[in-house]
Protein backbone atom coordinates (compact mmCIF):
# COMPACT_ATOMS: atom_id res chain seq x y z
CA UNK A 1 0.00 0.00 0.00
CA UNK A 2 1.15 3.55 -0.98
CA UNK A 3 2.14 5.70 1.68
CA UNK A 4 -0.05 8.77 0.38
CA UNK A 5 -2.32 9.12 -2.65
CA UNK A 6 -3.22 12.58 -4.28
CA UNK A 7 -5.32 12.27 -7.02
CA UNK A 8 -4.77 14.13 -9.99
CA UNK A 9 -7.89 13.91 -12.58
CA UNK A 10 -10.37 11.15 -13.51
CA UNK A 11 -9.22 7.97 -11.73
CA UNK A 12 -5.78 8.69 -11.86
CA UNK A 13 -3.52 9.14 -9.10
CA UNK A 14 -0.07 10.34 -7.88
CA UNK A 15 1.01 7.37 -5.49
CA UNK A 16 3.74 8.41 -3.28
CA UNK A 17 5.69 5.55 -0.99
CA UNK A 18 8.14 7.12 1.54
CA UNK A 19 11.04 5.48 1.27
CA UNK A 20 14.39 5.62 3.62
CA UNK A 21 15.81 8.43 1.68
CA UNK A 22 13.71 9.23 -1.42
CA UNK A 23 10.06 8.65 -2.89
CA UNK A 24 8.83 6.63 -5.39
CA UNK A 25 6.14 8.01 -7.53
CA UNK A 26 3.93 6.36 -9.73
CA UNK A 27 0.89 7.17 -11.70
CA UNK A 28 -1.87 4.97 -10.36
CA UNK A 29 -5.63 4.42 -12.54
CA UNK A 30 -8.36 2.55 -10.80
CA UNK A 31 -7.75 -0.49 -13.24
CA UNK A 32 -4.42 -0.99 -11.36
CA UNK A 33 -2.32 0.04 -14.50
CA UNK A 34 0.35 2.27 -13.29
CA UNK A 35 3.46 3.84 -14.16
CA UNK A 36 6.77 4.98 -12.30
CA UNK A 37 8.34 8.17 -12.76
CA UNK A 38 11.13 7.68 -11.13
CA UNK A 39 11.98 5.30 -14.07
CA UNK A 40 11.82 8.69 -16.47
CA UNK A 41 14.60 9.42 -14.36
CA UNK A 42 16.35 6.38 -13.03
CA UNK A 43 19.47 8.10 -11.37
CA UNK A 44 17.91 10.87 -9.41
CA UNK A 45 16.07 10.40 -6.29
CA UNK A 46 12.73 12.66 -5.60
CA UNK A 47 12.51 14.53 -2.36
CA UNK A 48 9.66 16.30 -0.72
CA UNK A 49 10.30 20.03 -0.22
CA UNK A 50 9.44 23.46 -0.07
CA UNK A 51 9.26 24.23 -3.67
CA UNK A 52 10.16 22.23 -7.13
CA UNK A 53 13.78 22.39 -7.37
CA UNK A 54 16.51 20.10 -9.36
CA UNK A 55 19.78 19.29 -7.82
CA UNK A 56 21.69 18.19 -10.38
CA UNK A 57 24.81 17.46 -8.63
CA UNK A 58 22.97 15.73 -5.62
CA UNK A 59 21.15 14.85 -8.33
CA UNK A 60 17.47 14.93 -6.30
CA UNK A 61 14.36 16.34 -7.80
CA UNK A 62 12.23 18.21 -5.04
CA UNK A 63 8.60 18.41 -5.37
CA UNK A 64 5.71 20.06 -3.10
CA UNK A 65 3.22 17.37 -2.21
CA UNK A 66 1.18 20.04 -0.52
CA UNK A 67 0.97 22.37 -3.82
CA UNK A 68 -0.06 19.23 -6.06
CA UNK A 69 -2.44 18.30 -3.84
CA UNK A 70 -3.62 21.25 -3.89
CA UNK A 71 -3.56 22.36 -7.38
CA UNK A 72 -3.01 18.51 -9.60
CA UNK A 73 -1.55 21.16 -13.11
CA UNK A 74 1.56 21.13 -10.70
CA UNK A 75 2.57 17.65 -11.63
CA UNK A 76 3.55 19.61 -14.79
CA UNK A 77 6.17 21.65 -12.66
CA UNK A 78 7.64 18.02 -11.73
CA UNK A 79 8.40 17.26 -15.06
CA UNK A 80 10.22 20.25 -15.65
CA UNK A 81 12.55 19.81 -13.47
CA UNK A 82 12.44 16.64 -14.84
CA UNK A 83 13.29 17.70 -17.92
CA UNK A 84 15.74 19.53 -16.08
CA UNK A 85 17.70 16.55 -15.51
CA UNK A 86 17.60 14.26 -18.44
CA UNK A 87 18.42 17.91 -20.11
CA UNK A 88 21.87 17.21 -18.28
CA UNK A 89 22.57 14.02 -19.44
CA UNK A 90 21.88 15.58 -23.16
CA UNK A 91 23.56 19.15 -22.78
CA UNK A 92 26.67 18.51 -19.85
CA UNK A 93 26.35 21.07 -17.07
CA UNK A 94 25.26 23.24 -19.17
CA UNK A 95 22.86 24.38 -16.56
CA UNK A 96 24.31 24.54 -13.51
CA UNK A 97 27.20 26.80 -15.44
CA UNK A 98 24.76 28.62 -16.23
CA UNK A 99 23.19 30.03 -13.01
CA UNK A 100 27.15 29.80 -11.59
CA UNK A 101 27.90 32.68 -14.17
CA UNK A 102 24.20 34.14 -14.29
CA UNK A 103 25.29 35.58 -11.12
CA UNK A 104 28.61 37.02 -11.94
CA UNK A 105 29.89 40.27 -13.14
CA UNK A 106 31.50 39.34 -16.37
CA UNK A 107 28.91 36.68 -17.37
CA UNK A 108 25.68 38.59 -16.55
CA UNK A 109 24.40 38.77 -19.79
CA UNK A 110 25.37 35.60 -21.43
CA UNK A 111 24.62 33.59 -17.90
CA UNK A 112 21.02 34.64 -18.20
CA UNK A 113 20.45 33.75 -21.83
CA UNK A 114 21.90 30.26 -21.38
CA UNK A 115 19.42 30.70 -18.42
CA UNK A 116 16.25 30.94 -20.01
CA UNK A 117 17.35 29.14 -22.87
CA UNK A 118 17.61 26.09 -19.72
CA UNK A 119 14.55 26.82 -18.97
CA UNK A 120 12.70 27.15 -21.84
CA UNK A 121 14.30 23.71 -23.50
CA UNK A 122 13.31 22.43 -19.81
CA UNK A 123 9.55 22.65 -20.13
CA UNK A 124 10.22 21.56 -23.71
CA UNK A 125 11.45 18.24 -22.49
CA UNK A 126 8.93 18.21 -19.44
CA UNK A 127 5.65 18.40 -21.95
CA UNK A 128 7.51 15.97 -23.63
CA UNK A 129 7.54 13.63 -20.73
CA UNK A 130 3.76 13.93 -20.64
CA UNK A 131 3.05 12.94 -23.80
CA UNK A 132 5.09 9.85 -23.62
CA UNK A 133 2.71 9.17 -20.41
CA UNK A 134 -0.27 10.02 -22.59
CA UNK A 135 0.77 7.60 -25.14
CA UNK A 136 1.49 4.70 -22.17
CA UNK A 137 -2.60 6.20 -21.14
CA UNK A 138 -1.41 9.09 -18.62
CA UNK A 139 -3.11 11.74 -19.92
CA UNK A 140 -3.02 14.24 -17.66
CA UNK A 141 -3.21 17.14 -20.71
CA UNK A 142 -7.49 17.16 -19.85
CA UNK A 143 -5.93 18.79 -16.81
CA UNK A 144 -5.94 22.27 -18.82
CA UNK A 145 -9.07 23.35 -20.50
CA UNK A 146 -6.98 23.70 -23.95
CA UNK A 147 -4.06 23.89 -25.56
CA UNK A 148 -3.59 28.22 -25.18
CA UNK A 149 -4.57 27.55 -21.39
CA UNK A 150 -1.59 25.00 -20.89
CA UNK A 151 0.71 27.21 -22.50
CA UNK A 152 -0.86 30.30 -20.64
CA UNK A 153 -0.22 28.43 -17.58
CA UNK A 154 3.42 27.67 -18.49
CA UNK A 155 3.81 31.14 -19.19
CA UNK A 156 3.21 32.07 -16.13
CA UNK A 157 4.31 29.65 -14.05
CA UNK A 158 7.45 28.87 -15.17
CA UNK A 159 9.23 31.44 -17.47
CA UNK A 160 7.36 34.70 -16.70
CA UNK A 161 9.74 35.23 -13.85
CA UNK A 162 12.98 34.42 -15.72
CA UNK A 163 11.96 36.62 -18.73
CA UNK A 164 11.55 39.40 -16.10
CA UNK A 165 14.36 39.14 -14.79
CA UNK A 166 16.04 39.04 -18.36
CA UNK A 167 14.76 41.74 -19.92
CA UNK A 168 14.71 44.16 -16.47
CA UNK A 169 18.52 43.02 -16.63
CA UNK A 170 19.27 43.86 -20.10
CA UNK A 171 16.83 47.48 -19.70
CA UNK A 172 19.34 48.22 -16.68
CA UNK A 173 22.39 47.36 -18.68
CA UNK A 174 20.83 49.37 -21.28
CA UNK A 175 20.15 52.42 -19.45
CA UNK A 176 23.14 52.79 -17.39
CA UNK A 177 25.22 52.23 -20.55
CA UNK A 178 23.56 55.27 -22.20
CA UNK A 179 23.19 57.38 -19.06
CA UNK A 180 26.67 56.21 -17.43
CA UNK A 181 28.74 57.06 -20.34
CA UNK A 182 27.04 60.86 -20.29
CA UNK A 183 28.06 60.98 -16.69
CA UNK A 184 31.38 59.84 -16.72
CA UNK A 185 32.11 62.03 -19.65
CA UNK A 186 33.00 65.50 -18.75
CA UNK A 187 31.97 68.40 -21.20
CA UNK A 188 35.34 69.30 -22.22
CA UNK A 189 36.84 65.72 -22.29
CA UNK A 190 38.06 66.26 -25.63
CA UNK A 191 41.22 68.65 -25.79
CA UNK A 192 42.65 69.76 -29.14
CA UNK A 193 46.24 68.98 -28.90
CA UNK A 194 48.21 72.41 -28.93
CA UNK A 195 50.79 72.48 -31.96
CA UNK A 196 53.38 74.80 -31.68
ZN1 LIG B 1 13.56 25.33 -14.34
Amino acid sequence: MPNESIRLIGDMSLEIDDGRDSLELRLRKRSHAHVSLRALVPTYTFLDGAKFQVHLGGKCIYLNLDLIAKDPRQIFALFHEMGHAINVHRRGLLYELAVRIGGGKWGGLYGRKLLLAEERHAWAVGLHIARQLRDKGFDLFPLFQNKDRLSRWLRWNGLRSYEKSFAQFVAEREGSRVFGIQARTPKKSVRKKKYS
